[in-house]
């Protein structure tokens, strides 16, 4: 396939790397990072997308993707995939999307779950909001970048499947790492506590797969001085694009409330930016609860 793809970061350049190494014919644009061997270098964003079948895009937040997307539209031809893989508010995704099949071409929203390594490895999640057709047309390419897609209804459904994710991930990382602030107040062994609630019903993803306590369970960040892994920041943007959904339908996410609270702290006013987001589990340690 010709594939015109903006946004080489450190997601987007690997997945396009993935696809030259597949054998696609890929042009790129970035307006910092040089593309990877293999994509032909665009001078913009419009020429990236002249002529290709696909046009994948992979921007940090909904008003950059906007802004491209008012780019690369009118120069795509009709019938044309528009797959954005970005993590974006779900407003922006469908006012995108709306866009873009007023031109005649075939919106995707399609945000991913598996950080950077997913991207290097191929291995993504890709959770896809849009048409049975576009999605059965990119098929092959979800294949190259990813080890699964699931189609989760009409476009904006990607982003919203994303947020609900991310917003249990945040909430439960936070519940494992104060439980093993209190555990270790309450003298109990790390070890103990990991045997005991990775088999019993407060396991989680956090606790079995991404323990935040260095030495405990399977190797994580935790065992690496807490780098990223998935950063708090990142965590920090997808548990806002949450709670502004949340506003937006008027849906009662008290926990989800919370956890963005204490990950802004984390983050903006103490030393959680740049660490990954399990390293929520030190600051536990040394805190005392309210008066
Ligand atoms: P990044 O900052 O490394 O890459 C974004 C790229 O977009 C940058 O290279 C930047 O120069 C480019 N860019 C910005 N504005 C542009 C424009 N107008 N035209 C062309 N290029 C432009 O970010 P990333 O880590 O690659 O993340 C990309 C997206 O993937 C984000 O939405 C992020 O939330 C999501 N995501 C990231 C991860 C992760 O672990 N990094 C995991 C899942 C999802």
């Amino acid at each position: 396939m010709k594939i015109g793809f903006i946004g080489l970061g450190n997601m987007g350049g690997p997945m396009a790397a993935n696809l030259v190494a597949a054998g696609h014919t890929v042009t790129g644009f970035d307006l910092a990072a040089e593309p990877p061997e293999g994509v032909a270098k665009a001078a913009s964003a419009a020429e990236a997308a002249t002529g290709a079948d696909v046009v994948i895009t992979m921007l940090p937040n909904g008003a950059i993707l906007k802004t491209v997307a008012a780019e690369i539209i009118p120069a795509m031809h009709s019938g044309a995939v528009f797959l954005d893989c970005s993590t974006v508010d779900v407003e922006s995704a469908r006012a995108v999307a709306t866009d873009a099949e007023a031109a005649g071409l075939q919106p995707l929203d399609a945000p991913v779950s598996g950080g950077i390594t997913g991207a290097a490895a191929g291995t993504l999640t890709f959770m896809v909001g849009g048409s049975d057709t576009a999605f059965a047309a990119v098929a092959d390419l979800f294949d190259v970048m990813g080890q699964k897609a699931v189609l989760c209804g009409p476009s904006g459904n990607g982003q919203a499947a994303k947020i609900c994710n991310n917003m249990i991930l945040g909430a439960t990382m936070i519940a494992t790492c104060e439980a093993f602030a209190l555990a270790d107040k309450l003298g109990l062994d790390r070890q103990a506590m990991f045997d005991v609630v990775s088999t019993s019903s407060g396991y989680s993803w956090t606790m079995n797969a991404y323990c935040p306590a260095p030495g405990i369970g399977p190797k994580s960040p935790a065992d690496n001085g807490y780098a990223p892994g998935f950063a708090a920041d990142l965590m920090l943007k997808d548990l806002r694009l949450s709670q502004q959904a949340a506003e937006a339908v008027d849906a009662d996410t008290p926990m989800g409330l919370r956890a963005t609270e204490l990950y802004a702290d984390f983050v903006e006013q103490e030393d959680g930016a740049g660490k990954d987001f399990s390293a929520m589990l030190p600051r536990f340690e040394s805190r005392r609860r309210p008066a």
